[in-house]
């Protein structure tokens, strides 16, 4: 299955913040999205970075409160892994259990196009497995 399968299903909307939003913003974006990550983008919609609820809970644990007041830019990774929307579910497992990661925002030709989850990818996963299940059975049962 690619990529592209996912996104027809779940959509292409993507939470997006601004490098120079506060922490204490995104914690109650994340909340309000109820989601894990957001792509940090600037003015010209060029991706500069993705923040987590990981890269918030660890600075917490360094720094204290005061990170709330702090930006976005100073707790976000800068080198993004992306995909294309015609990578296989297969590859883009394996990029998220090789570098632990959980998001992987999908872009074509320099454009973002989605955001697929780890949550996404075992959904989809499952609704494979369960296609090859019923396949099998009525292989077998015909
Ligand atoms: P996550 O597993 O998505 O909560 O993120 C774990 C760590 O990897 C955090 O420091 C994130 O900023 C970073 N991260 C998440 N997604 C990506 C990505 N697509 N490219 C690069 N770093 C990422």
């Amino acid at each position: 299955m690619r990529i592209a399968e996912i996104l027809r299903r779940k959509g292409d909307e993507v939470a997006t913040a601004r490098p120079h939003q506060s922490v204490a913003d995104l914690v109650i974006d994340l909340r309000r999205y109820n989601i894990g990550a957001m792509v940090v983008r600037d003015e010209a919609e060029t991706i500069l970075g993705i923040v987590s609820e990981r890269d918030v809970v660890r600075r917490l644990a360094e720094q204290g409160n005061d990170l709330l007041e702090r930006p976005i830019s100073a707790i976000m990774t800068r080198v993004v892994v992306t995909c294309d929307p015609d990578d296989t579910v297969d590859d883009l497992t394996l990029v998220m259990t090789e570098r632990r990661i959980r998001h992987v925002p999908v872009v074509r030709e320099g454009e973002l196009v989605g955001i697929v989850s780890i949550g996404d990818v075992v959904k989809s996963r499952i609704s494979q497995l369960e296609d090859d299940r019923r396949h099998l059975e009525a292989y077998i049962f015909r």
